[in-house]
């Protein structure tokens, strides 16, 4: 539904765009320039989309909390391939004509910047497509990548220079420009107001073997059970890079918390921080949140360290005594992996529609459910499934996987809500 509303703005602006193009035309000289005036056409047609890409990625809350940023970056990779082929066009038709017309590309620098900048987009767009078979650490490729934003000024230079002052084309450069330095100055603010207000860690606990909680206290952060934030943590007088991590306290708690997985180059030191290292926290972000699907009663499914909103979510609803009929599938591979257990425990025994069931795929001895999860064992713990929201978080695998064996139990996909921990 949401992504039908975006496609709709996107269809409005896209036809608004041809119509203004349309009435700009010297029918008379069509059939001599045509391909100037196609040209013409993929230009603001192919900006729209670049342009669309920082609004997807700029981590604008008001919009965000629509649609949420998983789903935004996403529509960013595919919207910002279908920029590039538009842009990529009007650069090959404006290259026929002048070839056709005066045998010769238009001399000058502002040619030159526009081609630039194009070259430019398509290697990062390149590099964000192959930076793991290329063997690229994700914050080199991001580094790269931020390259964009001065990239599309540079665009702008090219347009301009060769639009006509006054001209209907004129003033859409006009407003991409504004609405441009609009996304740079909300970005810059943001920035600015988050890194002069630095949270200050207050716990560092082990919860398993590889998994470990960071608490803090600070800024007053307002968040729904289940939303992710973005953090760099200040250690040593280094800052790290910004990395995403959902919340694993509940906006009831004292403190603040996150709960990663050592997994990488960043996740491997989180052990090593210490009570008293600063933080740098933007947030919140995401619709993972059973208070935005009200509809039906919830079915978690959490696979390993997946858990992380839900326990978010069970906190919430343990503080705020509301005593929904909840399920819990865990999926893992053995015993080991476990977190929370204690906790969860408590839970189960103090909310009675509560039920955990830990489903082990690694596991021979364990007494529980065993395996992958399928339908049938999801359909033999929930009776009624016409009345459930259905939360899913775990590697993208087993996520996709449960997605089909739900999509085969007839739930329909707007029931089916899914965290992925990567953007
Ligand atoms: C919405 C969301 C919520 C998350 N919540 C949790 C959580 O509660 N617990 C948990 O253990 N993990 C969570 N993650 C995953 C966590 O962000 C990554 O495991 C972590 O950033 C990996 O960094 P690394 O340097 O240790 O690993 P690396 O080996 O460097 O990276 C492994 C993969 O993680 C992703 N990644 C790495 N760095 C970043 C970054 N700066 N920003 C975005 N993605 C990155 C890339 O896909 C990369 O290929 C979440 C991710 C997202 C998107």
């Amino acid at each position: 539904m949401k992504t039908r509303l975006v496609l709709l703005v996107i269809m409005v602006m896209l036809v608004i765009t041809v119509v203004f193009w349309a009435l700009s035309l010297d029918l008379n000289l069509l059939g001599r320039l045509y391909l100037r005036y196609l040209s013409i056409l993929f230009a603001p047609l192919g900006l729209i989309f670049i342009f669309l890409q920082f609004v997807f990625v700029s981590r604008i809350k008001i919009i965000e909390s629509g649609f949420g940023l998983d789903r935004m970056f996403r529509w960013h990779r595919v919207f910002g391939r279908i920029g590039l082929i538009l842009v990529f066009l009007h650069m090959i038709l404006i290259v026929l004509y002048r070839f056709r017309e005066f045998g010769e590309l238009m001399p000058g620098i502002f040619l030159w910047i526009g081609i630039l900048a194009l070259l430019g987009f398509i290697t990062t767009a390149g590099l964000a497509a192959t930076y793991k078979k290329l063997g690229l650490a994700y914050e080199v490729w991001r580094n790269i990548h931020l390259v964009n934003y001065l990239l599309f000024p540079l665009v702008l230079i090219h347009v301009f220079f060769y639009t006509e002052a006054g001209s209907n084309l004129y003033y859409f450069w006009l407003l991409l420009a504004v609405l441009f330095m609009a996304i740079m100055i909300y970005r810059l603010v943001r920035i600015i107001t988050i890194r002069s207000n630095p949270y200050e860690v207050v716990e560092v606990r082990q919860e398993a073997e590889d998994i470990w909680s960071l608490f803090f206290k600070g800024p007053r952060l307002s968040y729904k059970p289940g939303q992710f934030l973005f953090i760099q943590l200040i250690r040593n007088n280094t800052l790290s890079s910004p990395h995403p991590f959902t919340i694993s306290s509940s906006p009831t708690a004292e403190h603040l918390s996150i709960t990663p997985k050592m997994l990488g180059d960043f996740t491997m030191t989180i052990k090593d921080t210490r009570v008293g290292d600063r933080a740098i926290i933007d947030g919140s972000y995401g619709v993972f949140s059973f208070l935005n699907y009200s509809r039906g009663e919830p079915v978690f499914i959490a696979g390993g360290v997946g858990i992380t909103p839900f326990i978010s979510m069970l906190r919430y609803m343990y503080d705020h005594k509301i005593n929904k009929k909840v399920t819990l599938f865990w999926a893992n591979r053995s015993e080991k992996n476990l977190c929370f257990q204690e906790e969860l425990a408590k839970i189960e025994k103090e909310m009675p529609g509560f039920k955990v069931v830990l489903v082990m795929s690694d596991q021979p001895d364990w007494q529980g459910e065993k395996g992958h999860l399928k339908g049938q064992m999801i359909l033999s713990y929930i009776k009624n499934i016409e009345n459930k929201e259905f939360f899913i978080c775990g590697p993208p695998a087993m996520s996709r996987a449960t997605f089909f064996e739900l999509k085969q139990l007839n739930v329909p996909p707007s029931r089916i809500h899914r965290e992925l921990f990567e953007l």
